[in-house]
């Protein structure tokens, strides 16, 4: 009621205060270098074990004029909880799909994939297949190079409805990857019934995967899992040669880390694609 909302200020201290007037003039600047062109895409690699790049996963980037470079960490939730993510995620699509087009165009670079990022948010909308394909013919992009990364929460729930969902996209060409896999509570079932093409393992496994015993199992066998269900694996946060020949060794043939190089303008992964070696 108005009363009771008049005087829950009672039990805000300064600090909930503070915290709050923070996320809301966050929230203000968000919406404003969304509509000034502060948010784009960079790319980050993503390799066999010679370094050959197979492609990319674009990741969004906030400059903000004052506070400089903002953590997606930071203000993606923000986005989602604002319904910013809705806008911010086709401005990050869309200028995945035209990067694709550019790539295209040229036989050194027309076999990369781009993968993008969707949101619990941006998936539940009932139209999210049909904005994905208009974005798709928009751009002339191919639907086979482009692959959406979904993360288990967001399939947690009505399983049809994501199938169906999945599967308009998918007739189309377009590729699915579980993201952070690892982390959620897929069961085996579960897994099996959504249309997947890959999993990411997540980067917190690969870590410690030479120091934790858990972590090693858990890495080996996402590995085996994904072999039996005919599924590519994708290594994240890939940092030094000893993670990357034990995730070798053990049957993983992508990659996507610091090792190999960090998110940034395209030009950087292009600069990769003669270095293979
Ligand atoms: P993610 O999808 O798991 O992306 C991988 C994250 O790992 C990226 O963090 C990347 O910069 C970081 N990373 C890659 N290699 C290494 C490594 O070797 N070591 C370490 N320590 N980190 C590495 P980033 O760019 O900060 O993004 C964080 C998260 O924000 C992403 O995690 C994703 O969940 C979300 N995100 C980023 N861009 C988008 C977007 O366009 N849409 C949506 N919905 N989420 C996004
Ligand atoms: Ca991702
Ligand atoms: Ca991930
Ligand atoms: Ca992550």
């Amino acid at each position: 009621s108005k009363a009771a909302g008049r005087n829950t200020h009672r039990f805000f201290d300064p600090g909930m205060q503070e915290a709050l007037h923070a996320r809301s003039s966050l929230e203000i600047d968000l919406r404003q270098g969304l509509a000034n062109g502060e948010l784009f895409a960079h790319y980050q690699a993503v390799v066999d074990p010679q370094g050959k790049v197979h492609g990319v996963e674009a990741l969004a980037r906030w400059n903000h004029p004052e506070r400089g470079a903002i953590s997606p960490v930071e203000f993606i939730p923000l986005a989602e909880q604002t319904g910013l993510i809705l806008p911010l995620g086709e401005k990050i699509l869309r200028a995945a799909c035209e990067q694709l087009v550019r790539w295209a165009a040229s036989e050194q670079t027309a076999h990369l994939s781009m993968a993008v990022n969707v949101s619990a948010r941006q998936f539940r909308q009932l139209d999210f297949a049909a904005q994905v394909l208009q974005i798709l013919r928009e751009t002339g992009a191919n639907p086979r190079r482009l692959r959406l990364e979904l993360t288990e929460s967001l399939l947690l729930g009505d399983i049809e409805g994501t199938v169906a969902r999945m599967e308009e996209l998918k007739r189309e060409g377009v590729g699915f990857a579980l993201d952070d896999f690892g982390t959620g509570y897929s069961s085996l079932a579960y897994l099996k019934r959504l249309p997947l093409d890959q999993l990411k393992i997540d980067r917190g496994f690969v870590r410690d995967v030479l120091t934790n015993p858990n972590d090693a199992a858990i890495v080996r066998t996402v590995l085996a899992l994904a072999d039996s269900l005919d599924l590519t694996v994708v290594a994240e946060g890939v940092e030094t040669v000893e993670q990357l020949g034990f995730l070798c060794l053990h049957g993983c043939v992508q990659f996507q880390g610091y090792l190999f190089g960090r998110p940034g303008p395209v030009g950087g992964v292009e600069a990769l694609l003669d270095g293979g070696a």
